[in-house]
């Protein structure tokens, strides 16, 4: 590590900066805070990354004696500037916590309480009860005969917050074993987005990055708090501000967000579709009356608008009442969806270049949002038709070329039943604006926490192995490798670093192939249902942040067996304790909790929402027994390869033929080299994926990560800060997938001839040879070369403006919440028809149920609160849960500010401190008028500062897309405790 910041924050200096500041914010005796520093000596220094939100804020940790004396913001990171939120400046607690687990703790079942045990009997323990589960439970050959070699009986969720490393080795053990109930925090947070991204531009991620706000010139902030839940992040959104740029925000609740914004817009909670509709409907009736002020050449050639579809389509603007053609009663037919093609050349797509042809998507788009007439969208949303009108007009002016908008979303915008299509709407906006591609534009959806996309892209979902790689289904004609398709040497080459010599064929079979839905979802309804035995939780806090979480805790307590990694003696691990409300001497589940080691505490890559993976280094060793992830899941691996040895049945051979050789201590290096990966004619590291083969001579355990960890080095460790781009794409500072690349789609920011549409903000530009500029999208030459098209991920080149892959529809549609207290203006369809319910739950009626009610995070607290509210700075700062409603529902309820109050929903109560504020307000729709209220989820029963989860109060329902639960619009009821 090298550090070239100010002089002033060198070593000693650092240490005393760091001292005073410690002993103004001093404010509670528990904390051992150091008495005096040893200016004289030298103290050490190392760099992380801010383990909470996805920004990416790197840290500079002051060391001595290997523990952490001082932490600050890195000035040096082009991200953050040095400067860091609440919660990045109260990291030092979290290093000298008290609280923290220690030791390794069993409950045993129906014991009330815990036991301490060392390492060896708890992994002996635990390997012995996964083995004995798994052996039980085995399923070798489905009912159709395939072979699937799946364990349906023990599940995984977690986590967000491990290293990369940590995290592939994870994925690595748990399909070895033959697992496809694999969730993480993504399920939950953001999946719809990533849906929907898909389908619209061909990739899930944030396409821009944080810095390349500050090119933009219209900032629409949408479905979500930016200011509060990514605070440093959101500094870009106002350095842009400064230099003229206007920012817009859209949410029904005035947040710190809205103070800061221009145009700010109230919208009813779930209406998101029906706002963005209106301002696609403007800016379609706007491009047709004034072409000039449009980038018309982006419309007709990057985006499939010209694509003629189906003569037979029809949707909900031909009478079809909230309906797309296709629809059988429970799912689309998608026949009438697809594109025409020419007689002659059936695989090539009819098109109309003038965009006027009936059936041409433009067409279609046009008549579908022409129905999203402004007062259409006053009665859905409840907003205020001038701002909808200044929106319009505002957002719309970034469609002129040389003018960029982006829109920044995040959880609030994704937990809907109607996830997904909010998110197409999004990009559909994008698409017709040309604002795709090109510095200061983009779709940035943002994960939540600091290795969300790092985690979920190593394979802790359920239907993605590394690298986003399809764990397919099982079927007779997919039973081979070699029916795998164009990701073929993607996937040889992970087969390759995981099972070394063996025949592709055969490790392919040792994979676990999946047969259904095994999300979130479902894996908490199969817990309740007794068939999955064994839980393994890393870091994860489902009793708190799961839908219906009361009744997901009851679920817990049919485990047989539950092994809980963390830091902390979360919710979940105490689900069976009093303070959960659960008799422990009924609960016969075995319990392992393990401790575990801090970021602070451990080395390795976090990959933040925008694709930039930074490397953490080791400031202090963790407290007493707790270890990295790393170190558990490399013994427990060890153990149970060691159990399996001689043993042949029960698809053993996938664990005992699994490479894994990291030495002892597990080396991260080794670990990354191998999602990296090797020419194994040369045993040289891979700089690129595009140097992959699927005949055995090259590894790569993720090939989105190839380039990451190359003969020149650890990338994502590097701290250059030069900026030659000018636009802020800072080359060298970490390491961006794919192929450190910073903006994705980027030549969609040049025309046709390789030019940029903004000379000012160049992305790309194509010097007759070769681009210079940012790593081309793709690589081609530009289209008028015969180069591809831009959007290279979808099989077109072209943005899909209709997207006929969803199940829920080609072209986004409003409608209602699953739970509403009014009718759908739209049409009588009321709710999404592919809306996802797994099993029968309580649906909470209007007479019962007359309020809204949305949720939401504070910037004091992350996720659960599971860190956070172990911190008394931050438990101070903010101490309990409440629940924020406007003084029109207060007066009505008899409530004042203060109030304990009670809120319930169909699914059960909790109680908070009334916040009563002008920042929410009634709307009307038609002739009623809806009151909603805000809970934060950001508590539970365990640390220093409790309180009821708002989960307690949230459906099992979801986006037919994703599964993605519907926390952010539901029916409850409130009055005074
Ligand atoms: Fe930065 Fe997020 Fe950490 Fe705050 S929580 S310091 S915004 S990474």
């Amino acid at each position: 590590m090298e550090l070239s910041r100010r002089d002033f924050l060198k070593a000693s200096g650092a240490g005393a900066g760091g001292f005073f500041l410690y002993s103004i914010l001093k404010q509670d005796k528990a904390i051992a805070l150091p008495k005096q520093l040893p200016l004289k000596k030298k103290i050490g220094e190392r760099t992380t990354i801010c383990p909470y939100c996805g920004v990416g804020c790197s840290v500079i940790m002051a060391v001595k004696d290997r523990k952490i004396i001082n932490l600050e913001g890195d000035p040096d990171s082009p991200i953050n500037e040095g400067s860091l939120c609440p919660k990045g400046a109260s990291l030092y607690q979290v290093a000298n916590s008290e609280e923290r687990l220690t030791t390794v703790k069993h409950r045993a079942a129906g014991a009330v309480g815990w036991a301490d045990i060392d390492w060896d009997d708890a992994i002996t323990s635990i390997a012995a009860k996964i083995k004995a589960t798994r052996d039980n439970n085995f399923i070798e050959i489905d009912s159709s005969g395939n072979t699937v070699n799946r364990i349906e009986a023990i599940a995984s969720i977690g986590s967000a917050f491990p290293n990369s490393e940590e995290a592939y080795l994870m994925s690595k053990m748990l399909r070895a074993l033959g697992l496809v109930y694999i969730e993480n925090e993504a399920r939950i947070c953001v999946s719809s987005a990533v849906a929907a991204d898909g389908e619209t531009v061909g990739r899930g991620p944030m396409s821009n990055h944080w810095i390349d706000l500050g090119n933009s010139d219209c900032i629409m902030v949408i479905g979500g708090n930016m200011a509060e839940t990514f605070p440093i992040a959101f500094k870009w959104a106002t350095r842009a501000k400064e230099k003229g740029a206007k920012l817009i925000h859209i949410d029904p609740r005035f947040t710190r967000t809205s103070a800061k914004a221009d145009l700010y817009a109230s919208v009813r909670p779930g209406t998101d579709i029906a706002f963005i509709g209106g301002i696609i409907r403007y800016v379609i009736d706007d491009m047709e009356a004034n072409p000039s002020n449009y980038n018309m050449t982006y419309v007709k050639e990057y985006t499939n608008a010209s694509f003629l579809v189906h003569p037979d389509f029809t949707g909900p603007a031909d009478s079809l009442d909230g309906l797309f053609s296709g629809w059988d009663g429970s799912k689309y037919d998608k026949k009438t969806w697809a594109y025409q093609s020419d007689a002659t050349q059936p695989d090539k797509i009819k098109k109309d270049a003038t965009l006027t042809d009936p059936s041409c998507v433009f067409q279609l788009l046009k008549k579908h949002f022409a129905r999203y007439t402004d007062d259409k969208v006053v009665e859905i949303t409840g907003t205020d038709k001038a701002t909808f009108r200044q929106i319009c007009q505002t957002y719309a002016a970034t469609g002129q070329i040389g003018k960029a908008g982006a829109i920044v979303f995040s959880s609030s915008a994704c937990q809907r039943s109607t996830g997904t299509q909010t998110v197409r709407s999004f990009g559909i906006l994008q698409l017709l604006l040309g604002n795709m591609g090109v510095a200061g534009g983009g779709l940035d959806g943002i994960t939540g926490a600091v290795n969300g996309l790092g985690c979920t892209l190593q394979g802790l979902v359920n239907h993605w192995g590394p690298g986003a790689g399809s764990v397919r289904p099982a079927s007779s004609s997919e039973q081979s490798f070699s029916a795998y398709g164009k990701n073929k040497a993607q996937f040889a080459s992970i087969l390759k670093a995981w099972y070394g010599d063996t025949d592709h064929n055969t490790s392919f079979n040792y994979l676990p192939k999946r047969d259904g839905d095994y999300s979130w979802q479902p894996l908490f309804k199969a817990i309740d249902d007794g068939a999955i035995k064994g839980l393994i939780c890393w870091g994860m806090n489902p009793a708190v942040s799961g839908p219906s979480s009361a009744a997901a805790r009851q679920a817990l307590g049919k485990l047989e067996w539950m092994l809980v990694i963390d830091l902390w003696e979360t919710e979940t691990a105490a689900f069976w304790k009093p303070e959960a409300g659960a008799n422990p001497a009924n609960i016969g589940a075995e319990v392992f909790l393990l401790p575990a080691a801090h970021s602070l505490e451990k080395e390795g890559s976090v990959c933040n929402t925008c694709r930039w993976n930074q490397w953490r280094y080791q400031g202090a060793d963790p407290p007493g027994e707790a270890r990295s992830d790393l170190w558990i899941i490399d013994k427990l691996m060890l153990k149970l390869k060691e159990l399996y040895t001689g043993q042949t049945e029960k698809n053993a051979e996938a664990i005992t033929n699994l490479t894994w050789d990291y030495g002892n201590p597990p080396d991260v290096h080794k670990v990354a080299k191998e999602m990296n990966g090797y020419d194994l004619s040369t045993g040289k590291l891979l700089s690129s994926p595009g140097n992959l083969k699927d005949d055995g001579t090259t590894t790569c355990g993720n090939w989105l990560w190839c380039g990451m960890y190359t003969e020149e080095g650890n990338m994502a460790a590097r701290r250059g800060t030069a900026d030659p781009s000018g636009i802020g794409l800072f080359p060298s500072w970490g390491w961006a997938w794919p192929l450190n690349r910073r903006i994705m789609y980027n030549r969609a920011s040049v025309d046709l001839d390789g030019k940029p549409w903004d000379d000012a903000h160049p992305v790309i530009s194509w010097d007759g040879t070769s681009w210079a500029g940012d790593v081309a999208d793709g690589g081609a030459s530009p289209v008028s070369q015969g180069g591809g098209y831009p959007f290279i991920m979808k099989p077109e080149g072209r943005g899909h403006l209709f997207g006929s892959g969803r199940p829920d529809g080609p072209f986004p549609e409003h409608y209602e919440p699953w739970e509403s207290p009014v009718s759908n203006p739209m049409s009588s369809q009321q709710n999404n028809p592919a809306i996802e319910v797994w099993e029968t739950i309580a649906k909470g009626t209007v007479a019962d149920y007359p309020i809204v009610a949305t949720t939401h995070r504070v910037v004091e607290h992350m996720h659960t609160g599971a860190i956070t509210r172990r911190l008394p700075w931050l438990v101070q700062m903010m101490p309990e849960m409440f629940v924020e409603m406007s003084r029109e529902l207060a007066a009505e309820n008899g409530i004042a500010n203060g109030d304990t109050v009670i809120v319930e929903s169909a699914r059960g109560s909790m109680t908070g401190k009334a916040v009563v504020t002008a920042r929410l307000k009634p709307y009307q729709v038609n002739s009623t008028k809806v009151h909603y209220i805000s809970l934060p989820w950001n508590w539970g029963y365990m640390g220093l500062s409790k309180g009821d989860s708002a989960n307690r109060l949230t459906p099992r329902i979801g986006d037919p897309n994703s599964g993605i639960p519907e926390f952010r619009a539901f029916l409850c009821n409130v009055r005074r405790g």
